[in-house]
């Protein structure tokens, strides 16, 4: 199989110390390969968003490595991580981070902006992924004037003007209603079908989480079971569990420790410090 896009190997993250000590994340090792939807799911609190900011780059882990195509991130300098990242992953978050006093255009071409791009292509990048988006007659709209939906749009929007390969979504839905997110997540899986656009999408929403090729379920900074194809309750004529059937209880410690053994290491130096789950 092909170098997985993005692989984590004993991954820790620990905040704060001594008597405010809180384990987030307690030894994750698993891979995410180009091109598939992976839905990180769990309860408020079991650690997704923490996740979420060290496999997007956003924050280093206090042990453990995320390797980016095959490369340990904790080997490359800071600078060259922050081009990896402008240039690779998109990212949507729940609240909506857009300037209000920006117009839509130029909240959307902000990450060209920061690139460097002059004012003339990230005008037509712009327009071109508004379009895609059918925002175009919003473009010269103030973000304010935007209802919930427009705003997630125009946020998704601005994830694509880079062209990621990558597309981090964090909870894309939390904060839409029901008619809203469907268009949302149609939006969200159509670029994974038409694109091939890789989708790391955080979520507590069922219904969302099932539409992904695999699902991580978290609890208290451990993944304890992984799901892959559509989920149980999905329709009879649909493919079953592309994993072998096993029982949830199997799928969960002995699965996960097992596949760790078999996987060749991307630690520099040898076994990661952190407690492994
Ligand atoms: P989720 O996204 O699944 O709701 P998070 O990853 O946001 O969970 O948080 C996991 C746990 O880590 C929570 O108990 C949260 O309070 C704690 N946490 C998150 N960020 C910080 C931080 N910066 N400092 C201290 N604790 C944090
Ligand atoms: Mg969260």
């Amino acid at each position: 199989m092909s170098t997985p896009v993005l692989e984590t190997e004993n991954l820790v993250k620990i905040y704060g110390r001594g008597p405010s000590r809180f384990d987030a994340l307690k030894g994750l090792t698993f891979e995410i390969h180009r091109g598939e939807s992976v839905a990180i799911v769990g309860k408020s609190g079991s650690g997704k968003s923490t996740l979420m900011h060290l496999l997007a780059l956003l924050d280093q882990p206090t042990n453990g490595v995320v390797a980016l195509d095959g490369q340990p991130v904790t080997q490359m300098k800071p600078k060259r991580v922050s081009q990896l990242r402008n240039a690779t992953f998109g990212f949507v978050f729940q609240q909506f981070f857009l300037n209000p006093t920006q117009t839509v255009l130029e909240n959307v071409t902000l990450p060209l902006k920061i690139s460097g791009m002059g004012k003339a292509e990230r005008t037509r990048r712009g327009m071109e992924v508004l379009e895609q988006l059918e925002m175009q007659d919003k473009a010269k709209n103030k973000a304010t004037d935007l209802s919930g939906g427009q705003k997630q749009r125009a946020c998704i929007a601005r994830a694509l003007v880079n062209r990621p390969s990558v597309l981090f979504a964090d909870e894309p839905t939390g904060n839409l209603d029901t008619a809203t997110s469907e268009t949302v997540e149609d939006i969200l899986f159509n670029l994974h079908r038409d694109y091939g656009i890789t989708l790391v999408v955080v979520t507590h929403d069922e219904d969302l989480a099932a539409k992904c090729q695999r699902r991580l379920i978290m609890q208290d900074g451990v993944i304890v079971a992984e799901e892959a194809g559509p989920p149980a309750s999905a329709s009879p004529d649909e493919p079953a569990q592309t994993e072998s059937a096993q029982t949830s209880a199997e799928r969960t410690e002995p699965a996960q420790t097992e596949r760790v053994r078999r996987r060749r290491s991307i630690l520099p130096f040898g076994k990661g410090k952190g407690n492994q789950a």
